[in-house]
């Protein structure tokens, strides 16, 4: 294993980018990302950092980052996945609005496929009965910025807190993603996949804003009690309604009456099919991106 050069800063440690080399003198060295655990962290960290592997170690999709192994019998403690080079979605799309100066760099299609790949991932997580808890933009990851790029889901540490016996002391409600949350989680604490299914319709409008804030300003508190009222977020500028209708069917107050992701899937299907869906322009600015409050 390889240190190469640092990835960012997780909510552990460092993130690297290595290589990584199967069996000792294989000739193919495969670029992987390296998240550490420093020298000096609690046996809870040390415990948190192992169940993030395991949760991850479980999944075999192409929507979902790929773990590769981890090295917990000397220090830094270290776990091994898949590279994906292209940075979070959100961060993505933020750099890719159309400015005064530049014409959009992606399309509605880029857009859509961004969504479908999420989707994607979603549906396998519904299939094997896996609450991820915490879907939204800057969970995901790319594996490159240019075409053919793919989005993988991958931040398991919603899941993981879970499994902590003092989960719900920890920080309490400023902790928990509550502008991604149905009423029934915020009020009830009730996860289900459908709980998932809302929080993919607000990723979906982060996607079509090209990383907007939901509700920009709004405290949490207010995002509670103009969601419990029955208030929804705006169809993004130029959102085509056959997209904004999947977003408002995630949002439906009875989880029951949510689609599963088969049907999103299915849905997002047709709207790739449309070709007034395909040419919908990008979303237009009328204020700089930077005014932007990140409440
Ligand atoms: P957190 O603990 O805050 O959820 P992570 O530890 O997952 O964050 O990751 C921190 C940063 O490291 C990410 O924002 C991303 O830039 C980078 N990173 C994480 N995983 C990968 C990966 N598989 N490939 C490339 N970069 C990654």
């Amino acid at each position: 294993m390889i240190f190469c050069r640092a990835l960012g800063q997780g909510a552990f440690g460092e993130v690297y980018q290595g290589l990584y080399r199967h069996r000792a003198g294989d000739a193919v060295e495969m670029p992987v990302a390296v998240k550490t655990l420093p020298h000096l962290s609690t046996s809870q960290a040390e415990t948190d950092f192992l169940m993030e592997a395991l949760i991850m170690s479980k999944f075999k999709h192409p929507n979902i980052v790929h773990f590769i192994g981890v090295c917990f019998d000397q220090h830094p403690r270290f776990i091994v996945i898949e590279l994906l080079a292209g940075g979070d979605l959100k961060t993505f799309l933020r750099e890719a609005r159309p400015k005064p100066d530049r014409a959009a760099s992606l399309t509605m299609k880029d857009l859509l496929s961004c969504i479908v790949d999420v989707a994607k991932g979603c549906k396998y997580m519904e299939e094997n009965r896996f609450i991820h808890r915490d879907i939204a933009a800057r969970n995901c990851l790319l594996t490159t910025k240019g075409p053919g790029r793919v989005v993988k889901i991958a931040d398991f540490g919603m899941a993981r807190d879970i499994y902590r016996a003092d989960y719900y002391r920890k920080g309490g409600k400023a902790m928990l993603p509550i502008k991604w949350m149905p009423p029934e989680a915020f009020l009830d604490g009730i996860f289900t996949t459908k709980t998932d299914v809302w929080s993919f319709g607000v990723l979906m409008w982060e996607v079509l804003s090209m990383g907007y804030m939901p509700y920009t300003g709004c405290a949490n508190r207010e995002v509670m009690q103009l969601v419990t009222n029955g208030g929804r977020l705006a169809p993004p500028t130029n959102c085509p309604p056959q997209l904004y209708a999947i977003m408002t069917q995630c949002w439906q107050p009875n989880p029951e009456e949510r689609p599963g992701f088969g049907l999103i899937l299915e849905r997002l299907g047709y709207c790739m099919q449309d070709p007034d869906v395909k040419r919908a322009p990008l979303p237009v600015y009328t204020k700089p991106p930077s005014s932007e409050r990140d409440t």
